[in-house]
């Protein structure tokens, strides 16, 4: 199947906000071994879009549109899609009661403007919409697909995921099963090096690696009858990855953030964390927080930024400060230590560093893990920008401590 995504949006091509929605529909239709060959994006104006939908009618078996369902009159996707394929717009009962229950939700006042977003084309499809009013449509007429969805992501990625992939897995009776490898202290190139036959030879499954911002991902992709064949068919390929990049990694399941991965190896094994934070300023605190149920597993963490802190709170001997600076190995090491000593935790977390930007020892950054009598010290040189060394950081000194709680 052919498929291509217009995107609707006057605001897309001034610049003022990225078309995030084409790169996530371009993501899930190559998991979905959908062929996209082009991608239009254009603005809120009826006539262009119309041209737009006929050429794209004219050479693809789907179009998957993006925004433009709202209740505006700026919003004219469903208008102009309904009339290119010769079709009436007609109430949809159950997406009007929907749009009421939600503006009562809301205490919001419903316009004669809200209701058109009630109507669909007829004998067609409504995508009913969880996260937002207006419901998405499904056409499909004269061997041709089109699928309306509303512009904001937080509605268009749930929409897809509920709607759209079962859609195209039930038109191609095949299950596309994936697994996201997730990775933390390797970067792109580096990892898709080490696996560069796997990228390049696997057909079935895929691996594709994605690089954010610090860290990288590896989806395994296999197409099969059933769930069951597709597993069997990713199996052995994450074996491979396993046996190439295993210390990198720190989960195989796509729900799972490296500190939901922590916080569940302190429940596990009964143990408290606690951080002693400098340059980044309480935020491994604030990330394992992110996880209900943090609070099984960290009762206190400090943000010790200047030096008397570090020596008051953390035991830290001026000496070493004096001798090494508050941003060294020695510093860090104690730094850890100490606030095991200080809260009677069982794993110290330290940070201490450059955040920069400015000055020669910009990202220049070390951070421990302390735990039975061992103590780790990593040092490490970021290229980035302050935000980024200190989110770097974070995630790199959560990866350690669970490798350390791997090993014991
Ligand atoms: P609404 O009911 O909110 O008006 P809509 O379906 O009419 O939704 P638009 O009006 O086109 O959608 O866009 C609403 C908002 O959604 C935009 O202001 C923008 O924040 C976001 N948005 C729209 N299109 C995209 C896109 N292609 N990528 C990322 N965000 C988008
Ligand atoms: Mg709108």
């Amino acid at each position: 199947m052919t498929c291509e995504f217009i995107c609707v949006g006057t605001e897309l091509l001034l610049g003022n906000i990225l078309n995030t929605n084409a790169k996530y529909l371009s993501e899930k239709c190559a998991e979905l071994g959908i062929s996209v060959f082009y991608q239009t994006v254009v603005g809120d104006n009826p006539e262009r879009l119309e041209e737009t939908v006929h050429l794209a009618l004219s050479r693809s078996d789907c179009i998957i549109f993006s925004g433009g369902l709202g209740p505006t009159t700026d919003d004219l996707t469903k208008e102009t899609v309904a009339k290119a394929f010769g079709l009436k717009l007609v109430e949809d009962a159950r997406a009007k009661e929907e749009l009421l229950a939600r503006m009562n939700h809301y205490g919001r006042k419903i316009t004669k403007n809200n209701f058109k977003q009630a109507l669909i084309p007829e004998g067609q499809k409504a995508l009913y919409n969880h996260h937002g009013t207006a419901p998405g449509i499904l056409i499909e007429k004269d061997g041709k697909t089109a699928i309306l969805l509303p512009g904001p992501p937080g509605e268009l990625v749930p929409m897809f995921e509920e709607y759209c992939i079962p859609y195209f897995e039930s038109r191609s009776n095949q299950k596309i099963v994936s697994v996201m490898v997730k990775l933390i202290g390797i970067g792109e190139s580096e990892a898709a090096a080490r696996i560069e036959d796997l990228i390049l030879n696997s057909t079935n499954p895929t691996v594709a690696p994605y690089a954010k911002t610090t860290q990288v991902h590896l989806r395994v992709t296999a197409m099969a009858e059933n769930e069951e064949a597709g597993r069997a068919l990713i199996k052995p390929v994450l074996e491979q990855i396993q046996a190439k990049l295993g210390e990198y990694i720190y989960s195989m399941d796509e729900n799972d953030d490296i500190e939901d991965v922590v916080v569940r190896d302190l429940e596990e094994k009964h143990l408290y964390i606690s951080c002693a934070e400098s340059f980044t300023g309480g935020m491994v605190a604030s990330r394992l927080i992110n996880v209900p149920g943090a609070s099984n597993v960290l009762k206190e963490s400090l943000v010790t930024y200047c030096d008397e802190a570090k020596m008051n709170r953390l035991f830290v001997d001026p000496e070493t400060i004096k001798k090494h600076s508050a941003v060294s190995f020695e510093c860090a090491k104690e730094m850890a230590e100490g606030v095991i000593r200080a809260t009677g935790c069982d794993v110290g977390v330290a940070t201490t560093g450059y955040a920069g930007p400015d000055g020669e020892e910009a990202g220049h950054i070390f951070f421990a893990v302390s735990f039975k009598d061992k103590t780790v010290v990593k040092e490490m040189n970021l290229a980035f920008d302050r935000n980024l060394v200190r989110e770097a950081a974070v995630i790199r000194v959560l990866a350690l401590v669970h490798q350390i709680l791997k090993e014991t």
